[in-house]
């Protein structure tokens, strides 16, 4: 079926015993047997694995075109999962703009494992391949990145990936965290990525009330690993979490169409301000890879980010000028939030490694929500006016 209709049904079928429409919200920790080794039913203990979370992994795997997925309690326990599979000794590869967490959790977490980190100096293939080691066991992308929306060809960057031989004799999995392009605009499991992640907190929760995280993969010994680990680690949603992620993922292609309308009109509001120095978008026709928009994506998400002039003192004068726009970190809710990543959300980067990815001081990142773009453009061109 097509997109729309997955994204409503899948996992989402009227419940068998009582007929609700919506799965109903299983609060329990635990499940009656009938004896030694019978369960009563399919499940045991609400960690292991419980009706609300069981129905919410049919859904996200169905709308990201994988054979499995596997929910967590955010995005960053879906990330340590992943690094899970990693060994003492072994080496990763990523691209040089990865959100500030995932950063964070590679260099002052996984690295006292003796997980070497190697970032690529650039996101095109050729880069990316030659950043490669005899030790690469996992190959990292964002695209579109965050902050700076930059993109990668995922099919081009798979096959190089699925060419190369470690010294263990394996080919190194490719790893794309999807949460910018959510599974409405872009699904890289379809393009040859090995594991898919996700922070459901964004796009596919959609309203700002849940954190959650996922993985999508097609492996099944993948699958069995990664599904050990999420048990054996715990970090695991709670069954209202999964409901509202239900409940976001039946208008997530709705959404998506709305954010990405409403991202479009703002660019352009803001590529003609007098204020704005740069404006980063892919939708530009002169947007360096903005012909990866086509090739690999069926949409943009809501996301811009652009450099005003005159530095921190102008950026700190037009935040008090907004009116609607929030300042706060996340994004791909329903609300308009603007956010500063040198001291937000990339704030666990030293200043040094910032500046080596473009993340300066007058930086900002707008993830533009559903109001109606019109106020939007208001908001912003008064507090543009402040400065
Ligand atoms: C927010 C975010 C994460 C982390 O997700 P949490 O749900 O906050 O743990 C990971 N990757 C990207 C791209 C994000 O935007």
């Amino acid at each position: 079926m097509r997109f729309s209709t997955i994204a409503v049904h899948a996992g989402q079928r009227p419940d068998p015993h009582t007929g609700a429409v919506c799965v109903p919200v299983a609060l329990t920790s635990t499940f009656a047997m009938d004896g030694i080794g019978k369960l009563r039913g399919e499940f045991e203990y609400a960690r292991s694995d419980n009706p609300s979370r069981h129905a919410l992994e049919i859904s996200i795997a169905a709308i990201e075109f994988g054979k499995y997925a596997l929910a967590f309690a955010s995005g960053q326990a879906s990330s340590t999962a992943v690094l899970d599979l990693l060994q003492p000794g072994d080496e990763i590869v990523t691209t040089p703009n990865v959100y500030g967490g995932t950063y964070r959790l590679f260099h002052y977490v996984y690295n006292k494992y003796n997980i070497k980190i190697n970032v690529a100096a650039n996101t095109s293939p050729e880069t990316i391949n030659k950043t490669l080691t005899e030790k690469t066991v996992l190959v990292w992308g964002e695209t579109p990145s965050n902050p700076l929306l930059d993109l990668f060809d995922i099919a081009e960057v798979a096959e190089r990936v699925h060419n190369f031989r470690n010294k263990k004799g394996t080919q190194p999995l490719l790893v794309i965290d999807n949460t910018f392009p959510s599974p409405a605009f872009q699904n890289p499991l379809l393009l040859g990525a090995d594991i898919v992640t996700h922070s459901c907190t964004k796009y596919i929760g959609g309203h700002s009330d849940v954190i959650a995280g996922a993985i999508v993969v097609n492996d099944d010994r993948l699958y069995e690993k990664l599904k050990f680990y999420q048990n054996a680690a715990g970090a695991v949603p709670e069954p209202l979490s999964c409901f509202l992620l239900q409940r976001g993922i039946r208008t997530l292609p709705l959404r998506m169409k709305k954010h990405e309308e409403n991202v479009y009109k703002v660019a352009e509001f803001l590529r003609n301000n007098i204020a704005v120095e740069q404006v980063f978008f892919p939708g530009f026709t002169d947007f360096p890879q903005h012909e990866l928009v086509a090739k690999q994506m069926r949409g943009l998400p809501g996301m811009v980010s652009f450099k005003i002039h005159g530095g921190i003192d102008n950026v700190k004068k037009f935040f008090a000028g907004l009116k609607l726009i929030i300042l706060a970190e996340s994004l791909g809710g329903p609300e308009t939030l603007i956010c500063h990543p040198a001291t937000m959300t990339h704030a666990a980067l030293p200043k040094s490694e910032q500046a080596k990815i473009g993340i300066t001081d007058n930086l900002i990142r707008l993830s533009v929500g559903l109001e109606d773009p019109e106020d939007l453009i208001e908001d912003l061109q008064e507090a543009f006016n402040t400065i």
